[in-house]
């Protein structure tokens, strides 16, 4: 069975491929922008972007679609650290944290509203931890079913909120992909194909999950500049990393603190040798509302890594390249075909 046929024709039956239908006809206005908790921005205004956070999470916890949190507590505690680092210096970050493992985009309009901090927000599911936050009906269904779940989310908010996703986070584990990973990462290329969503996939140290991904993005006729390797600095060899950027791929060096600054400087050195510094984005994974256990900081990059790449002879216009520059590029809306 061809099944890009099966799933065109599945499209068409719902109106979804018509030039007169509402998803298109979406796509098209939204190319070109960048899409916040508040709605749609110009590439200029995201400013310089946090590409990997978490705002807050329920990870650790029971996969559920709306997470219990303690609202005034969440608050109270979220809301000075948003502020804190909007002085620093950051105007926008991007929130992974997926349906099931804590996504709660109503609060995130809220924080961001009240800190001025743009917040993107995701579609897609967290295929990592063993898989124990992917929800029952993705094991059930094919690619192509959980697509266009998540393009609905594009079409027309999530849940009642109007709120619609700035990108899509996907997840693997370790190893080569399992049926459930590949499937849910075939879903989000096929997801980008028809709405021009970044596809962010956490997959660490583990090249090989990667050299699968550009594969299935070959095989979905999208290019490795829709895609992002991300936790990419857990990787220990840099010639995996910069094999991919040179591919064309999204490099996320997104493990930012005090103790990493070092490796983080030195895999930096070599993107700039190899001319590749414009395929790399830096964040930190931190969270500041964590379920259990400590807040992880995402100021670091800020207070001591830019001061230092500035010593160790980073231009500015290299770090504006970073920090402003090619996040700007990464989460454009613009379906980028192989
Ligand atoms: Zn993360």
């Amino acid at each position: 069975m061809n099944t890009r046929r099966t799933f065109l024709k599945r499209m068409t039956s719902i109106g979804l491929l018509l030039s007169t239908s509402p998803l298109s006809k979406l796509s098209k206005v939204r190319t070109g922008k960048i899409f916040t908790v508040q709605g749609a921005i110009t590439p200029k205004q995201l400013g310089t972007c946090l590409t990997h956070e978490h705002v807050m999470s329920n990870f650790g916890g029971e996969k559920s679609l709306e997470p219990a949190y303690d609202q005034a507590k969440l608050f109270s505690q979220v809301l000075p650290y948003l502020k804190k680092v909007k002085s620093l210096g950051c105007d926008s970050l991007a929130d992974c944290t997926t349906a099931y493992f804590g996504r709660d985009v109503k609060m995130l309009k809220s924080l961001s509203e009240q800190s001025g901090v743009h917040i993107i927000t995701n579609t897609g599911y967290y295929g990592a931890a063993a898989d124990r936050y992917v929800p029952e009906h993705a094991f059930e269904e094919d690619a192509e079913a959980i697509a266009l779940r998540w393009l609905k989310e594009w079409e027309e908010g999530i849940a009642d909120s109007k709120i619609v996703p700035g990108f899509i986070k996907v997840a693997v584990d370790g190893g080569p992909l399992s049926t459930i990973d590949e499937k849910l990462f075939r879903a989000a290329a096929i997801t980008h194909r028809q709405s021009g969503l970044l596809v962010a996939c956490h997959t660490g140290n583990n090249p090989e999950a990667a050299r699968q991904q550009l594969e299935i993005l070959q095989e979905e006729g999208v290019s490795p500049s829709a895609w992002v390797w991300t936790h990419a600095n857990q990787c220990s060899d840099v010639t995996h990393l910069i094999k991919a950027a040179r591919q064309g791929g999204w490099v996320s060096l997104d493990g930012v603190r005090e103790a990493s600054i070092e490796l983080h400087i030195n895999y930096l050195k070599s993107f700039k040798k190899e001319g590749l510094l414009e395929r790399v984005l830096l964040s930190h994974d931190g969270n500041s509302y964590p379920r259990g256990g400590a807040i992880r900081p995402y100021e670091a990059l800020f207070t001591q890594m830019l001061p230092k790449l500035a010593e160790e002879g980073f231009s500015a216009k290299e770090l504006h390249l970073l920090t402003v520059k090619n996040p700007q590029k990464a989460f454009t809306v613009q379906i980028r075909k192989a």
